[in-house]
């Protein structure tokens, strides 16, 4: 009996395998954008999603890579735990503690990247949104904030506060990023408001997952605040909708951010630099 003939398109050595990980993960959509990144620049590869709870990260991490997997995008609530898992990090990496990419060298050790920070400032720069001279809030203290501390900084806002529901984490990323940055917990905003509300507010904590936005002072935002959501969804998210309800004239969300940073890690990983203008003028499903 002789065999079926093989496919032409399944011919050759498999696709590289690509994935992101996080707790949870069914609503992301990385494997849509690294899809459509490897389709426009004919790259063959698979990217899947895979859901691993805290205490089953590194070992979902080691199976992945042991399995001949080649990179991993991190999120929530991994980033900081995949910092200590590379074993080198990029010098963006090691400046926030946080790695939103691994990638296996040819080694096979793991390097750790970061690529949020350039993904937001990428975004924001697409949208003609300025941190330079800015009074900047930044909501959330963790991985994500991490990330997007550094390049905030180096764009010159005025001031930069970060504020969480940890107040003490707030105030020890402050204290690590140096005297520029102050750290509090939402109830203590006040004192920053006396001079207005804030020029932009980005959110970057976990909240909106549970339908919610944090707790701000009346005041935190006003007509003339641009809001940025890191998180996104189908509608309005629950911290745009809390944004406009200040009355803000511009509040956006996060999913060009997920394009851009996708977009640094795919060049990471495949040394191709994919075109994202495309990208942001499609409707991801
Ligand atoms: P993380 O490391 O798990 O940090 C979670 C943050 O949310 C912490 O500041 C935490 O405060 C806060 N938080 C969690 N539950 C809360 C609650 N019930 N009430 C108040 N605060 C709460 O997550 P992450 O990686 O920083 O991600 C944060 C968000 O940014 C996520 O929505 C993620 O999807 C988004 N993000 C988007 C992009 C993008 O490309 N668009 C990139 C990165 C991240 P405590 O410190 O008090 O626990």
């Amino acid at each position: 009996m002789s065999a079926a003939p093989r496919d032409a398109s399944t011919a050759g050595p498999p696709p590289d395998r690509y994935a992101v990980i996080g707790h949870p993960i069914a609503h992301s959509r990385s494997p849509r954008i690294h899809a459509a990144f490897a389709a426009a620049a004919g790259e063959r590869l698979e990217y899947g999603r895979i859901d691993a709870p805290p205490e089953g990260f590194a070992r979902a991490v080691h199976d992945f890579f042991e399995g001949g997997g080649r990179g991993l995008n991190v999120t929530l609530p991994h980033k900081e735990a995949a910092a200590r898992l590379a074993d080198r990090l990029t010098p963006r990496a090691r400046l926030a503690g946080a790695v939103n990419t691994l990638a296996r060298q040819a080694d096979g050790s793991l390097l750790g990247d970061n690529t949020d920070g350039a993904g937001l400032m990428a975004d924001l720069a697409r949208l003609g949104i300025r941190v330079m001279g800015a009074r900047v809030l930044v909501l959330g203290a963790g991985g994500a904030t991490r990330g997007i501390l550094g390049p905030l900084l180096e764009a010159g806002p005025a001031l930069l506060v970060i504020a969480n529901r940890t107040a003490s984490r707030a105030a020890a990323l402050a204290t690590e990023s140096g005297a520029r940055v102050h750290g509090c917990g939402y109830d203590a905003l006040a004192p920053f408001l006396a001079a207005g509300p804030f020029d932009l507010i980005l959110h970057a904590t976990a909240l909106g997952l549970q339908g919610e936005a944090p707790p701000l002072p009346q005041g935190t935002a006003g007509p003339s605040s641009v809001a940025y959501d890191l998180g996104y969804g189908a509608g309005d998210t629950p911290f745009v909708r809390w944004a406009r309800a200040q009355g803000v004239t511009r509040a956006e969300q996060g999913l060009g951010m997920l394009i851009e940073q996708a977009a640094e890690a795919f060049f990471l990983w495949r040394g191709v630099r994919p075109d994202t203008a495309a990208l942001h003028r499609t409707e991801l499903p």
